[in-house]
């Protein structure tokens, strides 16, 4: 059986440009260390520290709003036991879970995919970025804004 195909009829999606769809379907090698129904874990290429994991959906959807809920949720329930995993084989006290969504946030790969980045004191990584504070009465309108928003979504 080749990858798409399926017994329920069900095509996976897939890019055959896709630099991940090409990991899942081992036709571009990976350092692969998990893998369940619906996702696959390996080493991202140029780790930010020792055992930086890739966390990816099998099946091709670009961001992490376009997964199908169900399936995200599944993805998810996985993160807990890697974020552990990680830690412990890079003696870390902590990890970040990273996820970029568009080239606009430095989304690299168009396969959406959690990264699970080892910390330890001192690493020198960083992540506070710059934060601001609202002038009055911009919150209250965003909040607004928001709420309108999201009850039409
Ligand atoms: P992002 O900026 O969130 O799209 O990150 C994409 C990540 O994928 C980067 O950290 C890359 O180092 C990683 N990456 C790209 N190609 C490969 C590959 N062939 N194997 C493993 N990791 C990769
Ligand atoms: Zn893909």
């Amino acid at each position: 059986m080749k990858w798409g195909d399926s017994l329920t009829g069900h095509v996976m999606p897939r890019d055959p440009n896709c630099v991940f769809c090409k990991i899942v379907a081992g036709d571009l090698p990976a350092r692969t260390v998990r893998q369940n129904d619906v996702g696959l874990a390996f080493l991202d290429i140029n780790p930010l520290a020792d055992g930086h994991l890739l966390w990816v959906p099998k099946e091709h959807y670009p961001t992490l709003h376009e997964l199908p809920p169900d399936l995200l949720g599944r993805l998810c329930a996985s993160l807990p036991r890697l974020g552990l995993a990680v830690m412990k084989v890079a003696g870390a006290a902590g990890y970040n879970i990273l996820q970029n969504n568009g080239a606009a946030a430095g989304q690299l790969v168009n396969h959406a995919h959690f990264h699970l980045i080892p910390r330890v004191e001192g690493d020198g990584l960083g992540y506070r970025w710059p934060a601001r504070q609202y002038p009055p009465g911009r919150a209250e309108e965003l909040a607004n804004q928001l709420q309108v928003v999201l009850a039409a979504l």
